[in-house]
């Protein structure tokens, strides 16, 4: 696999199979060609009958419900967020009346409106060397900066990884893409809400935390751009690429 400069660009699930396997990165990659950034920055979040067209079942598709959930939350509950019970819809599901609580206890402790709305959803950004979409971007109190949230179910090893990666995506973006007036301000802090706990954890972004994250994703690249796509055969059994990682062995 000949790897071009423009190819080291990648998604955060791409940097994340990289550090696991990287022969799962680049049986990902062959099976996902690097789309154009206009391409990538213009695409529409997928519909859940698509996800459903695709296979996917069970949690897989209840995730993506709860996203496409919080991303119109502001939307289609703002007129009821002071009132003490919370729609029936959202009585009868957990997450949502989880979720309902955090929004509202915000919405009564924030100052102005402009803190609890989110200061944007599901946010495609494209680099020269990273692409991804934010789940939301929130303004920091005092409009001292912005604050990235990742929506999980639960925790997980690489979080703060995955974070790093969002929070460099979007300060580096605000430098290299001048014409796009949109971010006023950089990234701040960073934090995951645990959709499943109905818990959100926020970190500040410290200068230790960044220079660490550039120095993991530089050798990651440097890597890529060597061709060196060793198997890591301890991740080989929750890996998703067997059964193709596999006949690309035995034909080699
Ligand atoms: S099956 Fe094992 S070696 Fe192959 S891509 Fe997956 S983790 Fe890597």
């Amino acid at each position: 696999m000949v790897v071009m400069d423009y190819e080291l660009n990648l998604s955060a699930t791409e940097f994340l199979y990289f550090l696991d396997c990287p022969q799962k990165f680049r049986l990902y990659r062959i099976l996902n060609p690097l789309p154009n950034k206009d391409e990538f920055m213009n695409s529409r979040s997928r519909t859940l009958a698509h996800y459903k067209k695709r296979g996917y079942k069970g949690k897989k598709n209840k995730g993506i419900e709860y996203h496409h959930f919080f991303e119109t939350f502001h939307k289609e509950y703002a007129r009821f967020i002071i009132n003490p019970i919370p729609p029936l819809e959202i009585q009868e599901d957990n997450v949502m009346l989880l979720y309902w609580v955090i929004q509202q206890e915000k919405y009564f402790e924030t100052k102005e409106d402009c803190y609890w709305y989110p200061f944007g959803r599901e946010v495609r950004l494209m680099t020269e060397k990273q692409r991804g979409k934010i789940d939301c971007i929130e303004l920091c109190e005092d409009k001292n900066g912005l604050r990235i949230i990742d929506y999980k179910p639960t925790p997980e090893p690489n979080d703060q990884l995955t974070l790093l990666f969002y929070a460099k995506l979007l300060n580096d973006y605000r430098f290299e893409d001048t014409e796009d007036e949109r971010f006023d301000y950089e990234v701040l802090e960073i934090g995951c809400y645990y959709y499943e706990m109905g818990v959100k954890k926020v970190y500040g972004l410290t200068e230790e935390n960044r220079q660490s994250f550039e120095r993991i994703l530089m050798d990651t690249q440097g890597k890529i751009s060597n061709n060196e796509f060793f198997l890591n055969k301890s991740s080989c059994c929750n890996c998703n690429f067997k059964t193709i990682c596999k006949i690309e062995i035995s034909q080699s």
